[in-house]
């Protein structure tokens, strides 16, 4: 009797779900009002707390630049400067990340002088830094904490050229090229990927071997990895007990992000010609192992604590035309962004549109609480003009609509 009234239950809630999904669940905004164009430059401000944050998730990675409790931190805005800047999500306002009151950051004083685009990771107010010194099969790239709020930079470890440098609770890892035993030091070949882990405590370090499967990320007590035939499984910390999440597969692995014990990743669809068409988003639970949708035909995603914000796929010729230097010959320009952002919540559900501008695209998405940061793709169709702006961070006020550029 109880089964029955369950069941009866289970397919109205069914049936309802299939009703409501033929009709938008939430009304979208009309054209005029989803037309964000606004574009503010008046310089006036006014902080929006949305209730969320980007802190806890991982794998969001923008290159333009980190986010960690309400600062932004970018190389790029300033690249002829090459300093780290820290942008102030709740005064709206951008300074020099280094802490120094006194520092001028034009010389090799500075701690953060010339550090070029390598933010690694920021959290809790401390920024992971690499500079790389040399060149060629002898470079080695410097790795470094820097802490904002009392101004000292830590050595951590020197890596190869081409390393990387994943953060996690109690540790840091390195993704480094080591020279095999009795290995000649000027052949590429003789050198192996290995994995390192440095305890944050002491700076003990460890090598845990060879590893020739990218990390994705680590966090708290496991390292998750992606292979080169697009299977993905996680490890313990020290790089044992492996768990196969994703199993070996044709389909491209994209981005890769992690919240609780759900991990998120896109995977590429093509036709039956191959031709790409986007990704689809796809949601594992790292404990069940069950899989599902959440999306389809994206062009890119980014996950925050609350929602999972996404842009469309196209692939459509803007009216706009580049100029080729040598041939002069017009090339026209295709963008694979439709010029909408939406927000649905981690199951794909409560989906709506926040951002519709067929005018200027926002592209690479980082985002902390309501503010989106941008890399803009500016189309003048009159003029058949295209425009991008990849040394300007656009930040789009997602509660109010507007958008503006981040400077000094
Ligand atoms: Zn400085």
């Amino acid at each position: 009797m109880k089964t029955k009234t369950l069941t009866k239950i289970t397919s109205l809630l069914i049936l309802s779900l299939l009703l409501f999904s033929c009709t938008p669940q939430t009304p979208y905004l009309s054209e005029e009002e989803s037309k964000t164009g606004s574009q503010n430059t008046s310089g006036k401000f006014e902080y929006y707390d949305n209730g969320d944050t980007s802190k806890g998730v991982k794998g969001n990675f923008s290159p333009i630049g980190v986010v960690d409790d309400n600062f932004l931190y970018t190389t790029l805005n300033t690249v002829y400067s090459g300093n780290c800047m820290r942008y102030d999500i709740r005064t709206g306002t951008i300074k020099n990340a280094c802490a120094d009151p006194v520092c001028t950051h034009d010389s090799e004083k500075c701690p953060l002088y010339w550090i070029g685009g390598s933010i690694k990771f920021a959290s809790n107010g401390i920024i992971g830094i690499g500079k790389t010194e040399g060149f060629g099969l002898q470079s080695v790239t410097n790795y470094c904490t820097y802490n904002t709020i009392n101004n000292k930079l830590c050595q951590i470890y020197n890596a190869s050229v081409g390393s990387s440098m994943y953060e996690s609770d109690d540790y840091y890892y390195f993704a480094d090229k080591l020279l095999k035993k009795g290995g000649d030091y000027n052949n590429k070949e003789d050198y192996k990927n290995n994995l390192i882990r440095v305890r944050k405590r002491d700076l003990q370090s460890i090598n845990l071997g060879e590893c020739n499967d990218i990390v994705a990320f680590a966090d708290k007590d496991k390292i998750f990895f992606y292979t080169s035939t697009n299977r993905i499984y996680y490890t313990d910390i020290d790089m044992k007990n492996e768990v196969e999440l994703v199993p070996p597969s044709t389909v491209s692995i994209g981005q890769m992000s992690l919240y609780g014990d759900d991990l998120y990743y896109s995977a590429t669809m093509r036709d039956e010609n191959g031709v790409y068409y986007g990704s689809t988003l796809n949601k594992i639970n790292i404990i069940t192992k069950y899989n599902s949708l959440i999306a389809e035909k994206l062009s890119e995603y980014t996950l925050t604590s609350n929602y999972i914000y996404y842009e469309p796929y196209t692939n459509e010729e803007t009216g706009a035309f580049r100029i080729d230097e040598e041939t002069v010959e017009k090339i026209p320009v295709i963008i694979h962004l439709t010029g909408e952002i939406f927000r649905c919540d981690h199951n794909g559900d409560e989906k709506i549109l926040i951002y519709s501008n067929n005018d200027n695209y926002l592209g690479h998405m980082l985002i902390e609480g309501n503010y989106i940061f941008a890399w803009t793709y500016i189309i003048d169709r009159k003029n058949e003009k295209f425009t991008d702006k990849i040394l300007d961070i656009a930040c789009l006020d997602i509660h109010n609509k507007e958008w503006w550029y981040i400077k000094e």
